[in-house]
C-alpha cells in the first residue's frame, strides 16, 4: 500500500525548488527505488512527494569547458554504464554502477538517489570519493559546490539544506586525468546484493611506470558513510611500483577504517578482505595504467 498525500510534478530545477518551498514537508522523488520500497514497508505515511524525475535537464553527461566531466543527478546507472565520456575516462565508475542490483534498478535508480540517501553501502559513492567528485547543489539561495567528502554528514544524513536539490556530480579533469581505477563490490551473491564492503582505488603512475605519483582509495560499509583511506594513500605516494609498496599500502587501510558487526559480516572479516581488496584493487589499477608489480 502506498500511502501518499500528494505528488508535485517538477518541470525545472527552479520549479522543484520552489515546489519544496512552498510544501516543506515534501520529499523528492528521483527513480524512486529507495523512496517507494520505504513507503511500501508503512514508513512515511500520509508523505508529500516532489517528483523530479521528468526534469531532463539533470540527465545525462557531458564535458564542461575546463575538461570537467559533468554527470547530472538523474543519471541511471545503466547510462552511466554505456556512456561514451565515461567509458574513455573513467571506466570504473560504469563498472561499479553495473553492479547495482539488477537490469530494472539500475534503468530505474539514479546517481543522485544513490548519493543523497547517504547510504554507506551505495556503490556509486566509494568510487565518486576516490575521484574527488565534487557535488552540485541548487536551492533558495543559488547554485554551491561541495566535494563528496563534505556532503556525507552521517549516516543516512547528507548536506542538503531545505528546498534544495542535487543537481549534478562533477569529476573535475585534474581528479581524473592520468588515472586508472577498479572497483571491487564484496557481497554474498552476485547481484541484487548489499555490498559487505566496497573498494575503490585509483592510480597515477611516472611517465615510465615504475613508480607511484599518486594513489587513491576509498570504502564502502568500512565505517557509517564511504571514506577515504588518508593513511594508505600516503603509504603509496612516491613509492616505487613493487610488491612490498602494493602490501605497505593494504595493511596501512587498516589505520583508517572502521568497520562494524553487522548480520552480514563481522567486523574481524571485514578488516581481513579490505586488506586483500585493497591489494588486488592497486594491483589491478596499476596493471590498468600500464605498469606491473614486480616482487
Ligand atoms: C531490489 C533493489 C536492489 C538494490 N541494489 C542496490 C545495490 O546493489 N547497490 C546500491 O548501491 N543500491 C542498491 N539499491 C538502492 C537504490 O537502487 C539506489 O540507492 C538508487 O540509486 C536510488 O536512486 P533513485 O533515483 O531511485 O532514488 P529515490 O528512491 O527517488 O531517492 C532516494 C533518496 O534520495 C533523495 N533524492 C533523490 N534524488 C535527489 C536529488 N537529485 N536531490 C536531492 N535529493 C534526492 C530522495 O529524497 C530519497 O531520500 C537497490 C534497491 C532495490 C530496490
Amino acid at each position: 500500500m502506498y500511502d501518499i498525500k500528494a505528488l508535485y510534478e517538477a518541470a525545472s530545477v527552479e520549479d522543484a525548488v520552489r515546489l519544496l518551498q512552498e510544501h516543506p514537508e515534501a520529499q523528492i522523488i528521483a527513480g524512486g527505488s529507495d523512496v517507494l520500497v520505504q513507503i511500501r514497508e508503512g514508513k512515511r505515511a500520509g508523505v508529500e512527494l516532489v517528483s523530479i524525475y521528468g526534469i531532463d535537464a539533470m540527465r545525462g553527461i557531458s564535458l564542461d569547458e575546463t575538461g570537467a566531466i559533468r554527470i547530472g543527478s538523474l543519471t541511471s546507472f545503466s547510462h552511466i554504464a554505456a556512456d561514451p565520456i565515461i567509458r574513455e575516462h573513467i571506466p570504473v565508475l560504469g563498472e561499479a554502477v553495473s553492479l547495482v542490483g539488477g537490469p530494472q534498478i539500475r534503468n530505474i535508480g539514479t546517481i543522485g538517489g544513490n548519493t543523497c540517501n547517504g547510504v554507506t553501502s551505495a556503490d556509486s559513492a566509494s568510487t565518486l570519493f576516490a575521484w574527488d567528485a565534487v557535488i552540485e547543489i541548487t536551492g533558495p539561495s543559488g547554485i554551491r559546490r561541495l566535494p563528496i567528502q563534505n556532503f556525507y554528514i552521517k549516516a543516512g544524513k547528507v548536506d542538503l539544506q531545505p528546498a534544495e536539490v542535487q543537481t549534478a556530480i562533477i569529476i573535475p579533469k585534474p581528479a581524473y586525468e592520468s588515472y586508472h581505477g577498479n572497483y571491487i563490490k564484496y557481497a554474498m551473491r552476485e547481484a541484487m546484493d548489499i555490498a559487505n564492503l566496497g573498494c575503490s582505488v585509483n592510480v597515477s603512475l611516472s611517465d615510465d611506470k615504475k613508480t607511484i605519483r599518486d594513489a587513491r582509495i576509498a570504502y564502502g560499509v568500512a565505517g557509517p558513510i564511504p571514506m577515504r583511506a588518508a593513511t594508505a594513500e600516503a603509504a603509496a605516494k612516491g613509492q616505487a611500483v613493487s610488491a612490498e609498496t602494493v602490501n605497505a599500502f593494504a595493511k596501512a587501510v587498516l589505520s583508517d577504517i572502521h568497520p562494524r558487526d553487522s548480520w552480514r559480516a563481522a567486523k574481524a572479516f571485514r578488516e581481513h578482505i579490505a586488506v586483500e581488496m585493497a591489494k588486488r584493487a592497486l594491483t589491478k589499477s596499476i596493471q590498468l595504467a600500464g605498469g606491473e608489480v614486480c616482487e
